[in-house]
């Protein structure tokens, strides 16, 4: 059989929810709604690394983006993506085509559209570190650390994807068919 010649690059816990903040999750392993039909459609899934479950471990707390946006994770994130780079221009300049990428919105690493602010930080059980953290707690438009930094390291190479991603507050927004029409995929395609 062909090969399709064509993948899209999606955040690591869409395909192994593990990589996800204990307690959290939607789904027991890979998100259905938008592995399957990428399965049956012959499209390449390219499962980009954790950030956050490589930086900080399975036993992390949840974070915002104005905590992880320091100069060691951004740091973490380039060293991780530099050899993913490397493959999809080398794919780009040999025929293959790269649809876009697919993150999670919400997530301070990964969202793409919208990211989760606030958290002061501060000693879990001492003062009112927990209740000031929880109550500055909040989602808003803007970009995760970890696509920031995919998407600067795309210009740095004159490669241009679109991105989108898969909203877990929107039961409607985790299925391929949704994240396609965001990639404009079915207008590039025809
Ligand atoms: S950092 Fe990205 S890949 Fe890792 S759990 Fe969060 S959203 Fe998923």
């Amino acid at each position: 059989m062909n090969r399709s010649r064509r993948y899209v690059l999606i955040s690591h816990c869409l395909l192994n929810v593990n990589a996800k903040v204990d307690g959290y999750g939607l789904y027991p392993g890979a998100l259905e709604p938008l592995v399957l039909p990428l399965i049956k459609s012959g499209i390449g899934i390219f499962q980009l690394p954790c950030p956050e479950a490589t930086f900080a471990g399975a036993r992390r707390w949840g974070m915002t983006v104005e905590q992880y946006d320091i100069p060691a994770y951004r740091r973490h994130s380039r060293w991780l993506l530099e050899q993913v780079v490397d493959q999809v221009e080398d794919d780009l300049a040999n025929g293959v085509s790269v649809l876009g990428v697919v993150g999670v919105d919400g997530s301070p690493s990964c969202g793409v559209d919208c990211t989760c602010y606030g958290y002061t930080g501060g000693m879990i059980g001492g003062g009112d570190a927990v209740a000031r953290s929880v109550e500055s707690g909040r989602m808003g438009s803007g970009q995760g650390v970890f696509m920031k930094v995919l998407s600067d390291m795309f210009k740095e190479r004159d490669i241009a994807l679109p991105f989108a991603a898969v909203d877990e507050e929107n039961p409607e927004e985790l299925f391929w068919n949704s994240i396609e029409l965001k990639l404009g995929l079915n207008s590039r395609e025809g």
